[in-house]
């Protein structure tokens, strides 16, 4: 080493301590029972085997799905404390959703662990130890909130957010962006720091589902002692229970309370996926199970999903089904909390499937004659996305979908082709997005009948505020952004949405699930429901201004209905004539 200049010798000190400091993660299972103590006993993982894979990851992206009663808060709590305790100077953040859960937490579960712990103790340092901050030898951990008070501005090299789904997301961000300074460093994959995220599922596609999809995606197999078959025993497919015949993802509580009286439930079994035969505790036991990556080639991001029965101490066929009873209706949180599923319904997120089942209508292509009275909804952008429909009784015809692209300087070919369909479709209310074009769109307004044309702004506010309201001065459609996706959605769910096929379809359906409706917490301490964005969206928004151009004109058909278009030439002169030809269908032929 001496002969090496100051930088290279600077350079593997630093690689040393990186390795060290990653590898201490590996041995912190063993270090948590040899140096913790759990109600006056030595600390130990038996019966918590599956924990052992968790703690012990080197890797520096973790996230695990856990359902709400598997003992990995006690977990978390003592990971963070030893992966300190064994690498010196480090520093950790431990975030819960709110301060005041990360203050209690902070009473509840690391201080009695410190207490138990010789070691801990001895190393505490006198007058560090208050609930939002401990200093441990030269390590520190610091509690925080992610609603509340601002997150403390240090570098970090361990951040361990628990409960992701109910954490301000913009926050979390924020944390993890503290790591970039980190000595710990994995050469092989360049990400600094350490991640530990461990959350109850919400929503399909959403917080931690959305981490876990993009992991390597680890379960724990078991091994049939029968049959040798390997699979993740999942209670929604592989329980049975006599009196009950049908899909377990389909019981109701009702149905579950019937067997109660009757004295099934305590008869029910986890099968084998393979053989059928009954999987029993025995078999659940650490001998015949491994995590097993789905995608063991991805490698930037480790996930383990964790059921109840990897905890089969405390949780079996029959307790699970007591769950259910508990949550009665509530399914959304018999599978967050009981299974640790994610889990969307009509409540919170447009049915999947629900385009392709209420397909049933015959297209109206553009050029095709004899349409009108119809309305339009456009999702404005680069690409725009157009809907045309009409209401019909209490339903809502969609009878044409398409995407408007427009090129570098040709805002010209959105406004072209918008002017063309008004009259093919001889519209007679269009609501479109006023950004970003809001010059053509101002311009094809202004062509039109006051009033026909609406330009829509949403308004996120949580007041009691009317779903969506016109402003006769600028005929701009304010519209509250979760109550009218609220409408929609519920339109959409309860098959009052027919569609006619047309080529976008199955885009169509993929951005309906594009969105889900999750409750937030806001600084304020109020709790706000919001639509989210989980991936494109465009036709979503786009049918949200076809249905309430639709509702405009359902409310007063009879008094603003007029058949045909009145078109207002706002332009005139030279520029007219460049932008109006007599022959529209000459600048849109493609
Ligand atoms: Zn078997």
């Amino acid at each position: 080493m001496s002969e090496l200049n100051p930088l290279a010798n600077e350079y593997l000190s630093r690689l040393k301590d990186s390795v060290e400091r990653t590898s201490a993660l590996g041995r912190v299972s063993y270090w948590l029972e040899k140096n913790t103590t759990l109600a006056g006993k030595k600390f130990s993982f038996d019966g918590h085997e599956f924990q052992r894979d968790i703690v012990d990851a080197t890797h520096p992206n973790v996230v695990v799905i856990k359902p709400s009663q598997v003992g990995l808060s006690e977990c978390t709590s003592r990971l963070m404390l030893g992966f300190v305790a064994i690498s010196p100077d480090t520093v950790g953040i431990y975030t819960l959703p709110t301060v005041h859960e990360a203050l209690r937490f902070s009473k509840s579960r690391i201080d009695p662990v410190i207490r138990g712990s010789k070691y801990l103790s001895s190393i505490i340092v006198g007058g560090s130890d208050s609930s939002s901050f401990k200093q441990l030898g030269t390590s520190q951990i610091f509690m925080a909130g992610t609603f509340g008070k601002a997150l403390i501005s240090i570098p970090t090299d361990i951040l361990l957010c628990d409960e992701v789904d109910f954490s301000n997301p913009e926050v979390l961000v924020t944390a993890e962006s503290r790591l970039s300074h980190s000595r710990i460093f994995n050469e092989e994959l360049e990400i600094r720091g350490i991640r530990r995220k461990f959350s109850t599922p919400t929503l399909p596609q959403m917080g931690v589902s959305a981490l876990f999809d993009k992991s390597d995606q680890r379960r724990r197999l078991v091994k049939c002692k029968h049959c040798a078959h390997w699979f993740w025993p999942n209670f929604l497919h592989h329980v049975v229970v006599p009196g009950y015949d049908g899909d377990m993802a389909e019981i109701t509580y009702l149905e579950v309370q019937d067997l109660a009286d009757r004295g099934l439930i305590e008869q029910a079994q986890l099968l084998c996926e393979g053989c059928h035969k009954p999987i029993t505790k025995s078999n659940l036991r650490p001998d015949y199970r491994e995590w097993v990556a789905e995608f063991p080639h991805i490698k930037h991001s480790q996930g383990y999903s964790v059921t109840p029965f990897d905890l089969p101490d405390y949780h079996t066929p029959t307790s699970i089904l007591r769950k259910k009873l508990e949550f009665k209706e509530e399914e959304g949180h018999f599978r967050n909390f009981t299974l640790g599923l994610p889990f969307a319904d009509a409540s919170n997120s447009v049915l999947a499937g629900i385009v392709k089942a209420n397909t049933e209508l015959a297209p109206s292509y553009p050029d095709s004659s004899g349409a009108y009275g119809l309305v339009m909804g456009l999702d404005v952008g680069k690409t725009s996305w157009l809907v045309v429909g009409r209401p019909v009784g209490d339903c809502l015809h969609v009878v044409w979908a398409e995407q408007i692209k427009i090129g570098i300087n040709r805002e010209d070919e959105l406004y072209e082709t918008i002017l063309l369909r008004m009259k093919q479709f001889s519209v007679i209310k269009f609501v479109c997005d006023a950004m970003p074009y809001t010059d053509t769109m101002l311009r094809i307004q202004s062509r039109f009948s006051p009033g026909q044309v609406l330009l829509c702004t949403y308004t996120l506010t949580n007041r009691r505020t009317a779903i969506s309201q016109v402003r006769e001065s600028d005929f701009t459609l304010e519209a509250n952004r979760t109550k009218s996706i609220d409408v929609l959605v519920k339109r959409l769910n309860t098959n009052k949405v027919k569609f006619a096929r047309f080529p976008d379809s199955s885009l169509m359906e993929s951005h309906l699930q594009g969105m889900k409706r999750v409750d937030r917490v806001t600084d304020k301490g109020e709790v706000v429901s919001e639509w989210l964005k989980t991936s494109p969206d465009h036709y979503f928004h786009a049918l949200n201004y076809l249905n309430m151009a639709s509702k405009l004109v359902e409310s007063s058909w009879a008094t603003e209905w007029s058949p045909g278009v009145k078109i207002t030439q706002a332009i005139v002169g030279e520029r007219a004539e460049k932008e109006s030809p007599a022959d529209p269908l000459r600048l849109f032929s493609k």
